[in-house]
């Protein structure tokens, strides 16, 4: 868990002792705006910041509670806010169709229904119950924002910077396959399982934060990660079948995507080893591979990132929120 010797630089030395720091260089965007990287490095003092994503990350987990209608019996229960990057779970009446800001969500047998808070969300998420018997009701959520601090990640490789058409081409497709895995939409609500740490170690990266490589500024991250030696098990934080699994992408490099069912994801990055093939079904704290450094990584590491479908999700909330 977070501990003050985080506040530490993001060095670029990670690469042999100082695991500690690993980062990831980081993935779509990221890593593209990292490669086109080639200004000097910059560094700053980074205990501050730090400290302010402590506190912004000490308030997240929302308490539930029930949105009462204005007449008859509740629709629904929802939280009234919740914090951008969770992972919302709700549930209707059985038989009702649930739908957020338009969009049509999957509804369980029991009116569980799921989805994500992005980043960036600012304005309340419209959720819209339409019971079997019944008038439609809207519940708004509220977006608690949050702090987005910055980390300073030097040392990304720079003969990496401004790859060749060939590569970027390659990037690409890569990315689209890993996206068509996140749009499975499974019957199964695994991603009710309260989730465990997929490894043990403190974190060196933390979600939404800014990011700035070699000194230019890149996308937030879009995950976690979690420093750990070089072949560390990776386990399942929660079960779910295996929908992706690449020892060899060029940015994340050994890559797998575990699917939790109704549109909720995790990928696990830079793995030096994977033990899963694709289609598998895991449980709970199965070995899924090894941490390791393949990819755009400053050093081992693991890069843990959830999606419900397109948005990405924080971990951190998803293993904070516990068991509904
Ligand atoms: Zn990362």
């Amino acid at each position: 868990m977070p501990s003050a010797s985080r506040a530490e630089r993001l060095q670029p030395d990670g690469h042999a002792s100082r695991h500690v720091d690993a980062v990831c260089a980081g993935e779509r965007g990221d890593a593209m705006r990292a490669l086109r990287a080639r200004k000097n490095p910059v560094r700053a003092p980074f205990a501050a910041m730090l400290a302010v994503g402590l506190a912004a990350c000490a308030s997240v987990a929302p308490a539930p509670s029930t949105q009462v209608p204005t007449s008859a019996r509740p629709v629904a229960t929802l939280p009234d806010e919740a914090p951008q990057g969770a992972l919302v779970v709700g549930r209707a009446a059985p038989g009702s169709r649930v739908l957020l800001a338009g969009r049509p969500l999957r509804v369980g047998p029991d009116g569980t229904f799921v989805f994500g808070v992005a980043r960036d969300a600012v304005e309340p998420l419209s959720v819209v119950i339409e019971p079997a018997d019944g008038a439609p009701q809207r519940i708004d959520v509220a977006v608690r924002p949050r702090e987005w601090p910055e980390e300073r990640v030097d040392g990304v490789p720079p003969q990496t910077v401004e790859p060749p058409p060939e590569i970027a081409a390659r990037i690409r497709e890569e990315q689209a396959r890993v996206a068509a895995a996140r749009e499975r939409d499974d019957d199964r609500l695994d991603f009710l399982q309260p989730f465990v740490w997929p490894v043990e170690g403190r974190i060196s990266g933390r979600f939404g934060h800014r990011r700035v490589y070699n000194g230019v500024p890149g996308a937030p991250h879009s995950g976690m990660d979690i420093a750990a030696a070089e072949g560390t098990p990776v386990r399942a934080p929660a079960a779910g079948i295996v929908t992706f699994a690449d020892p060899g992408l060029y940015l994340t490099g050994g890559t797998v995507v575990l699917d939790h069912g109704f549109g909720v994801s995790s990928n696990f990055l830079h793995l030096s080893r994977i033990d899963v093939r694709v289609g598998q079904r895991v449980e709970q704290g199965q070995t899924l591979g090894a941490v390791g450094a393949t990819g755009r990584a400053t050093g081992p590491h693991l890069h843990w990132g959830m999606n419900w479908f397109e948005v990405r999700i924080d971990p951190l909330l998803v293993l904070e929120r516990g068991a509904r």
